[in-house]
């Protein structure tokens, strides 16, 4: 017997191969089933279209066997076969796809076939050092088989075979320190590695698998037995029709697949046609899981390639700021060879990503328009997702996702939308108005609210930390600008009460000078207002950043504390006013402590600690006890 060597592609080229395409051992058993699919599909396929070949579609099947003795796997089908020239021609070059040629050949529309890239038979050398592949093609007498023992060639020689198709024996490495071989000899092993790689491939895959099983009249002893099984599913979930599926069917099914005990709040099943094709089964899960908003949650969706599973978790399917979203796509349009690196690039993925994308996108539309209950409670769960997205990168992708914006507004008593805000606002209203605090309640009594209640204005309340942040990013909605409602800048005075308050704090410079260097670089500046009611003092800050930011970077361990330029605000229609103005005539020493202690109740008010907490203390004592 001649042997031969592997055509053009050198042994260089297989080793490659082997041990850059594939990091994954155990995957030589999905390409293996994979082209044994691909090889009935294709008998299957002629037998629809001449006449002479006749095959009955009910005997179309895979086994698989092993013999630990001889240390081999044995997986074989009732495909096409080859012929002594295609097994030459298919397993000979490397990178031939004999399936490729197939599908440019015939164009068929309904075989959806996995294999176009030529190299996945040779995978079965990560595991093996010796590999026999017997074949008869449909139709032929004559059986022959292609050996060989690895890289250095290959011999194909003359042999005799029951029934057409094709035989690939597998003699399994032995045991190395890095490598447990024989687990591809463990039946257990083999079949779930089937299960989870092949699970929906179409025809049966038969395998003998050992069972326990009371022994006959016992009801203790035991008994091994072996027992032939259909391990595959075969139809997966998301290629049946939708109208046959229940609801109990794809919640179970998202149970088992994607490890969450509730049941989805929301199941998208679609099936696209066009430039690239793809069935895509998508869940919105009712709550984030315990590492969602770590850093060890990674987003992704399944990948199959016509039913097989190409990856576990392909993120480049879905973008961050949907990264709860779990499910699945399969696509008859990609190779099963596909890597890391080629799927950030490749075409067919992105379109595919911007399809999902839209789909999700238009669902949560459709659901916080249409079923505002349930979207709360999305929002609850995710909506903080979608606050961060909104912030992230600079603010790029706050078109995509403003509208599923929630925040809660103070005349509605509910959550509302910015474009629902907006819808309500008053004629000569130009601001979108917000305030933030760590509770609806403790904003409620927020001495900077009360004229916007007594005016009758919407605010929203911003009360997770993040909020601000994401309306900062936004910037302005429909052409109204946001206003922080502890803005110093922010005015609802009418030019009289405007030029009034002005005139009140040039009268009173020298007594403001005064308060200000009592509190020195605490405080940007100290003022009258007529923006507070019934509240002496309140802190308002000028500048981008506000007391809730601060807080929050506070929080945060960077080195350099960022912090909001506040203003000490007092009420002018308020008695202490007037104290003030009095003490500044009368006892500068009784002013100055006035002062901190009303400089520390705004702090108090806006949740901010003090940093002299025993002086104020003891000034209070003081006032209180003469
Ligand atoms: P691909 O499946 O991507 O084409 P492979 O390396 O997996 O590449 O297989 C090479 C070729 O060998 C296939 O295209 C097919 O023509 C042929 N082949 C492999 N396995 C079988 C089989 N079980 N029956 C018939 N032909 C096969
Ligand atoms: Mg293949």
């Amino acid at each position: 017997m001649k042997k031969k060597q592997f055509k053009a592609e050198s042994k260089k080229l297989l080793d490659l191969m082997i041990n850059s395409i594939y990091t994954n051992k155990e995957i030589f058993i999905r390409e293996l089933i994979s082209n044994a699919s691909d090889a009935i599909d294709k008998l299957h396929y002629r037998s629809l279209t001449d006449k002479k070949v006749k095959v009955d579609p009910d005997e179309f099947a895979i086994n698989v066997s092993i013999d630990k003795e001889k240390r081999t796997l044995t997986i074989s089908d009732n495909g096409c076969g080859m012929t002594a020239d295609e097994l030459e021609n298919n397993l000979g070059t490397i990178a031939k796809s004999g399936t490729l040629a197939f599908k440019e050949e015939n164009k068929p529309k309904d075989v959806d076939i996995i294999g176009q890239f030529g190299v996945g038979f040779y995978s079965a050398f990560m595991v093996s050092d010796h590999i026999q592949v017997i074949s008869k093609a449909y139709g032929s007498k004559d059986a022959n088989m292609w050996e060989s023992y690895g890289a250095d060639g290959y011999a194909i020689s003359e042999t005799t075979k029951d029934g057409y198709g094709t035989t690939i024996i597998l003699t399994i490495k032995e045991d190395t320190e890095h490598d447990k071989f024989s687990d591809y000899l463990d039946a257990n092993k083999v079949k779930e590695i089937i299960k989870k790689y092949s699970d929906y491939i179409r025809y049966p895959i038969k395998m003998d698998v050992e069972k326990e099983q009371l022994k006959d009249g016992s009801k203790d002893e035991y008994e091994v037995i072996t027992q032939n099984e259909t391990i595959n599913s075969m139809l997966p979930l998301w290629k049946k029709n939708k109208s046959e599926i229940t609801e109990e069917e794809y919640n179970n099914f998202y149970h088992n697949n994607f490890y969450d005990y509730a049941d989805p709040l929301k199941t998208i099943h679609t099936s696209v046609e066009g430039l690239c094709s793809y069935n895509a089964l998508l869940y919105i899960p009712n709550h984030a899981s315990y590492d969602f908003y770590s850093k060890n949650y990674e987003k992704g969706l399944q990948l199959y390639s016509n039913g097989v599973l190409i990856m576990d978790k392909c993120g480049e399917l879905l973008p961050d700021y949907f990264s709860f979203v779990k499910g699945l796509v399969d696509s008859s349009d990609l190779s099963l060879n596909i890597s890391r690196e080629i799927l950030q690039k490749d075409h067919q993925v992105q379109l595919i990503a911007k399809n999902i994308e839209k789909k999700i996108k238009k669902e949560l539309e459709d659901m916080l328009e249409n079923d505002r209950e349930n979207y709360e409670k999305f929002f609850d769960a995710f909506g903080m997702q979608l606050k961060f997205s909104v912030y992230n990168d600079f603010g790029i992708h706050k078109d995509e996702l403003q509208d599923l914006l929630l925040f809660y507004s103070s005349k509605e008593k509910k959550l509302i939308t910015l474009k629902e805000y907006v819808a309500n606002m008053k004629d000569d209203q130009d601001k979108i108005y917000y305030a933030c605090g760590e509770s609806k309640d403790k904003i409620d009594l927020m001495p900077q609210i009360e004229q916007f209640k007594e005016k009758d204005l919407d605010v929203l309340y911003l009360t997770e930390y993040v909020d601000e942040f994401a309306i900062q990013a936004i910037m302005n909605y429909d052409n109204k600008e946001f206003a922080n409602v502890s803005s110093e800048g922010l005015s609802l005075d009418d030019e009289e009460d405007s030029k009034k308050i002005e005139k009140e704090n040039k009268d009173n410079k020298d007594l403001l000078e005064l308060m200000h260097k009592t509190l020195g670089d605490d405080v940007h500046d100290v003022r009258f207002t007529s923006r507070l009611k019934k509240h002496p003092v309140c802190l308002t800050t000028e500048g981008p950043v506000s007391i809730e930011m601060e807080k929050v970077m506070r929080a945060m361990p960077t080195e350099d504390k960022i912090k909001a330029s506040a203003i000490l605000e007092i009420n002018e229609s308020h008695p202490i006013a007037q104290k003030l103005k009095d003490l500044y005539a009368s006892d500068k020493d009784a002013l100055e402590k006035y002062t901190k202690v009303l400089y520390a109740q705004a702090r108090l008010i806006e949740g901010l600690p003090l940093d002299n907490p025993t002086e104020i203390s003891n000034i209070v004592c003081d006032m209180i006890s003469k």
